[in-house]
């Protein structure tokens, strides 16, 4: 029976309650140090810098709570990834992946698995429920998708994986395990970059795997070691400090979004709009189903690339930025990446501010285009 997030949360707040000694600080120290000290014999809590620190350790007590399973902390979304791809796959296996997530993925998928044996098959993820899964090792989702924000239905893919024999990993990273748990929902591995609304500030790249597979969690960490795929202490602690407001900060985001999504779609300028939140948006049924709310973000299609490049550089209230989920709110052209969208596709991230002024400097520089 997984924990109930509300449980999750004081626990999150309060986890370094137990560790502490009369007169410790309650704010996290940063443990900047790559040696530790061991005479004798190599059993110690921490041994070397790249085996292990306490400030990390911190922040992957934390995201264990809110995952409700051991994690492990990354320097950056991509590096979380390509460690569950590297511990997961062998030459012959197959991955089925999106064709429509976050465009890196597969770009690794292609330029670095493919050329060492494993086969790929990529599939649009509104059509997840119709994917060949019986083919692959492993299966890999993003629900909502970035940029398209299409999603699939996560317990009903896990069923089909798992009757398959293969295994199911989700990227959580639109969602956070704040407002998504793919692991209570059958996944075998949840991956995210906590670069985006988990750290929340735009300030750090980080990143993390949570699974209840003891030994895939033994792999993965092997991997880090290995690898040496390993955060540093000063982004762990900014990460530390950052999830600790995740609950504040998603709250507000998701409700301006909620407010902002449909007086966009309403707008002249607007020629279409996905938001999971939207009743009618093709996402809406399965995100109410799975998420306990329907995220940040919102893509919307101005005319052409012209229009959406005018209302970016006009809106006072908003970073253009190639990132999402910070307290400020920011929005870029997604085709500027290649990304299958219109040209005038725009991908906002709705922060922090005051939803009525974002509204109105949204309007304003939408004014006549
Ligand atoms: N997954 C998704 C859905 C993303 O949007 C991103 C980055 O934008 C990543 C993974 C990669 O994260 P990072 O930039 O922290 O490596």
């Amino acid at each position: 029976m997984p924990a109930p997030i509300a449980d999750r949360l004081v626990r999150l707040l309060h986890h370094r309650r137990a560790g502490l000694k009369r007169g410790d600080p309650i704010g996290l120290p940063v443990v900047q140090s790559s040696a530790f000290h061991l005479p004798g014999g190599p059993e110690a809590d921490h041994v070397y810098g790249r085996d292990g620190n306490p400030t990390w350790t911190a922040v992957e007590t934390q995201i264990s709570i809110l995952e409700d399973a051991p994690a492990l902390a990354f320097p950056s979304g991509m590096a979380a990834i390509t460690a569950v791809l590297m511990t997961e796959l062998r030459p012959g296996d197959r991955i089925l992946l999106p064709s429509d997530g976050y465009y890196v993925v597969r770009a690794f998928v292609q330029e670095v698995l493919v050329p060492m044996g494993i086969l790929a098959t990529e599939w649009p993820t509104a059509d997840f429920a119709s994917a060949p899964v019986e083919e692959a090792r492993l299966v890999w989702a993003e629900t909502p998708s970035n940029p398209g924000l299409d999603a699939c239905d996560i317990a009903a893919l896990a069923a089909r994986v798992h009757a398959a024999g293969g295994r199911l990993a989700v990227d959580n990273t639109t969602m956070t395990p704040l407002l998504q748990s793919p692991l209570d929902l059958g996944a075998d591995i949840v991956a995210a970059s906590d670069t985006k609304a988990m750290s929340g500030h735009g300030d750090v790249l980080f990143g993390h795997v949570a699974t209840r597979d003891k030994a895939a969690m033994a792999r993965l960490k092997r991997w880090r070691k290995i690898s040496g795929s390993i955060p540093g202490p000063a982004e762990a602690a900014l990460v530390h400090r950052g999830i600790e407001t995740l609950e504040l900060r998603l709250a507000r985001m998701v409700e301006t979004a909620g407010l902002i999504a449909p007086r966009l779609a309403a707008h002249p300028a607007v020629r279409a709009l996905r938001y999971p939140g939207l009743p009618g948006d093709p996402a809406f049924a399965i995100t109410r189903q799975q998420a306990r709310g329907a995220g940040f973000l919102i893509g919307f299609t101005l005319k052409d690339e012209a229009a959406a490049e005018a209302f970016l550089n006009r809106c006072t209230a908003l970073f253009p930025a190639t990132s999402f989920g910070s307290v400020h709110t920011s929005a870029e052209r997604r085709a500027r990446w290649g990304d299958n969208v219109p040209e005038g596709f725009v991908r906002l991230s709705v922060g922090c501010e005051p939803a009525g002024a974002l509204w109105a400097a949204i309007s304003q520089a939408l004014a006549g285009l």
